[in-house]
C-alpha cells in the first residue's frame, strides 16, 4: 500500500521548505514535491556558464527571519551572510556619486556632497522608518486577524492591534499610515532637497512593483526593503556565501535532517479533494501521493486555477483569486564578466567600495517616472532603471579567479507588450540595458563574456510564478495582511479542509523571509 504523509508540500521554494522543516521537526512525515531540477524556488543558485555559479532570481538577503536562522541551525547547514559594505553607489551623469551605508559617518559625508540639509535630516528619516518597523516587524511572523470574525480570540487580536497602533503616537502614526498607503516620492520630496539622494531611495520603492515612486504603493515597498537585518544589524543587506541557493539548501538540509523527503523533478498536476477536504496529490506524470493534509508553497492562482477543480471551491473565493493583480515589469539580467565595471565616476582596475553593494543607475526620480510611462503603454523603457549588484567583489566562490558575474535588475518592461513580442524584444532591451551601463562603466560591453535575459514571461516559465510576478502577487494595500491571498483566508487555511498555503501569496508576501512558511506551519500544527 502506497505510503500516507502528515504533510505534502507543494513546491520546494524556500517558504516550502521553511514549513517541511517545522512540520518534521514537530515529527509530522513530510513530502515536498518540487517541479524543477533543484529545490529553492526563486532563491537559488545555478551553474549557468562553467565556473559561473549564478543568483539567477533572488540575488541579495536582508529579510530572513533571524528566529529561523536560529531554529533551525542554518548555519550548520552552511548559511552565512556577508554585508556589505558600503551598500549603495549611485554614479551620476555629471560625474559625480553618491555611496551610502551602512557606515554612518561615510553616508553622512556622501549626502552632504550634494546636500547638508539632508546630511542632517536623514539619521531622522532612518529613525522615523524604525520606530515605524518596530510596529510592524512583529507582525510579520504573526498570523493576521480576520476583519469579517466575530470570534473572540479573533476580536482579542484586533485590539491589540489597535492598543499597538496608538502606542506609536499621533506623529509616527500617521506618518506609519503614509508609509503604508501612501507613495514614496511625496514622502522623500518632503524629506529631502537632493535629487541625487531622492533618486537611490526611490529605487527600493519601485523595485519588482509595476509601479512608479509617485503612485500610491510605493512607500510600503519601500519600506518592505528596510525591514530586515544582517548578522543583526537592521536595514542592511547582504550575499549569502555560494549564492542564495544556499538559503535554501540549508533549509532544506534541516528539513531531511528531521526526516522530510524531498522530490525533485516531480510537477503536482491535480490537488486531489474527496468530500471538500484535500486528500494528497497527483503529479503530471499520473503519480499519486496520498497525505492528510497538503500544503501549497506555489502562487495562488496556480494552486487554486490550475491544479483544482473549480467545483472544489466556493465561487466567491474563487472569484478573490481571480482579482489578484500579477502584473510584472521586471527584467533580470545575470552576466558573466571578464572584469569589473570601471566607472568613470569612481575608476579605478579591479574591485572597489563602488562594487560591494548595489549599483544604482538611476539619475533622478523623474527618470523613473518616464521610464514607467513606456510600460505603462506597453513599451521596454526606453531608458529603464538598473539595479546591478556583484557578488563575486565578496565572494569568491562564485566565478572563476578574477572573472565576475553582474546580477542586473532592470525595471520596466511590461509582461504584455503592445505591438510587438518578447522573442522581438528581448536582446533589444538587454542591449539598451548595456549600452546604459557602458555610459557609465565604459569598456562595460567588452567584458561581457556571456548573458541570460529574463523577461517576465520567462520568470513564469522558469519558476512557475504567475505573469512573472516576483512576490507571488503584487504588494498593494489590498493584497496584503489580512487580504492576502484573499479576505477571510489570510490565516494560511483555505476554503478546502485540510488543503493550506505556505508561499508568499500569504502574508507577509514576497521576499526571501521564511515568514509565510514559518506562520503556515504554526497554523497546521495548530489544527493537529
Ligand atoms: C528575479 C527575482 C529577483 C528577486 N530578488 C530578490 C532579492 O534579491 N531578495 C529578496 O529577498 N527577494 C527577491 N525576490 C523575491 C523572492 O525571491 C520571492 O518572493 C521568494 O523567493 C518567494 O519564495 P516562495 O518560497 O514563497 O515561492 P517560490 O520561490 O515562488 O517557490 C514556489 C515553488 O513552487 C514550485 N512549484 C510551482 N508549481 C508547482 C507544481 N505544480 N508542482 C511542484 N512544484 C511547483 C516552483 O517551482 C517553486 O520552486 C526576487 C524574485 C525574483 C523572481
Amino acid at each position: 500500500m502506497a505510503t500516507t504523509y502528515d504533510a505534502i508540500i507543494i513546491g520546494a521554494g524556500h517558504n516550502g521548505l521553511v514549513t517541511a522543516a517545522y512540520l518534521a521537526r514537530a515529527g509530522y512525515k513530510v513530502l515536498v514535491l518540487e517541479r524543477r531540477e533543484l529545490v529553492g524556488g526563486c532563491c537559488v543558485t545555478e551553474e549557468v556558464w562553467p565556473g559561473f555559479k549564478v543568483s539567477t532570481a533572488a540575488y541579495v538577503n536582508s529579510l530572513l527571519r533571524p528566529e529561523i536562522i536560529k531554529e533551525l541551525e542554518l548555519k550548520k547547514y552552511g548559511f552565512e551572510m556577508i554585508p556589505r559594505s558600503p551598500s549603495s553607489f549611485t554614479p551620476f551623469p555629471d560625474g559625480r556619486y553618491l555611496m551610502m551605508g551602512p557606515d554612518k559617518e561615510m553616508t553622512h559625508r556622501e549626502i552632504a556632497k550634494f546636500s547638508k540639509k539632508d546630511a542632517e535630516a536623514y539619521p531622522k528619516y532612518e529613525d522615523m522608518l524604525t520606530r515605524v518597523a518596530d510596529f510592524l516587524e512583529p507582525m510579520l511572523v504573526q498570523t493576521p486577524p480576520d476583519p469579517f470574525s466575530k470570534r473572540l480570540g479573533n476580536l482579542w487580536k484586533m485590539g491589540k492591534l489597535g492598543w499597538k497602533f496608538q502606542g506609536m503616537g499621533k506623529d509616527v502614526a500617521g506618518e506609519a499610515v503614509e508609509i503604508l498607503t501612501g507613495a514614496a516620492r511625496p514622502i522623500l520630496d518632503r524629506w529631502f532637497e537632493s535629487e541625487q539622494l531622492k533618486a537611490t531611495i526611490a529605487t527600493d520603492a519601485v523595485i519588482g512593483a509595476f509601479a512608479a515612486p509617485s503612485q500610491p504603493g510605493t512607500a510600503y515597498v519601500l519600506f518592505h526593503h528596510v525591514m530586515g537585518e544582517c548578522d543583526g544589524v537592521r536595514g542592511v543587506w547582504g550575499y549569502v556565501r555560494g549564492g542564495m541557493g544556499t538559503i535554501s539548501n540549508s533549509i532544506a538540509a534541516a528539513a531531511k535532517s528531521r526526516g522530510a523527503e524531498i522530490k525533485t523533478n516531480a510537477e503536482v498536476g491535480k490537488i486531489l479533494v474527496k468530500d471538500g477536504r484535500a486528500e494528497g496529490v497527483a503529479l503530471k506524470d499520473g503519480t499519486e501521493f496520498r497525505a492528510k493534509r497538503v500544503v501549497s508553497g506555489a502562487d495562488a492562482h496556480v494552486t487554486f486555477v490550475r491544479l483544482m477543480d473549480p467545483k472544489d471551491l466556493p465561487a466567491e473565493f474563487l472569484k478573490a483569486i481571480n482579482r489578484i493583480d500579477y502584473g510584472s515589469a521586471t527584467v533580470k539580467i545575470n552576466v558573466a564578466l571578464d572584469r569589473p565595471p570601471n566607472f568613470k565616476a569612481l575608476p579605478g582596475d579591479g574591485v572597489g567600495p563602488q562594487h560591494h553593494g548595489t549599483m544604482h543607475v538611476c539619475p533622478d526620480q523623474d527618470y523613473i517616472e518616464r521610464a514607467y510611462d513606456d510600460a505603462k503603454y506597453g513599451k521596454p523603457s526606453a531608458n529603464p532603471m538598473l539595479e546591478c549588484t556583484m557578488a563575486t567583489a565578496m565572494d569568491s566562490t562564485l566565478a572563476p579567479p578574477g572573472k565576475h558575474i553582474l546580477s542586473m535588475f532592470v525595471q520596466y518592461a511590461p509582461y504584455h507588450l503592445k505591438g510587438t513580442t518578447w522573442d522581438a524584444e528581448k536582446d533589444r532591451f538587454a542591449d539598451r540595458c548595456f549600452d546604459i551601463l557602458e555610459e557609465y562603466a565604459p569598456g562595460f560591453k567588452a567584458s561581457v563574456l556571456h548573458r541570460m535575459v529574463i523577461p517576465p514571461p520567462e520568470m513564469e516559465r522558469l519558476w512557475g510564478i504567475t505573469g512573472g510576478n516576483i512576490m507571488q502577487g503584487s504588494m498593494n494595500l489590498h493584497s496584503m495582511f489580512s487580504f492576502r491571498p484573499a479576505a477571510g483566508y489570510a490565516n494560511y487555511r483555505t476554503p478546502v479542509k485540510g488543503l493550506y498555503m505556505c508561499g508568499a501569496a500569504t502574508h507577509p508576501g514576497g521576499g526571501v523571509m521564511g515568514a509565510c512558511g514559518l506562520n503556515a506551519a504554526r497554523e497546521i500544527i495548530r489544527d493537529g
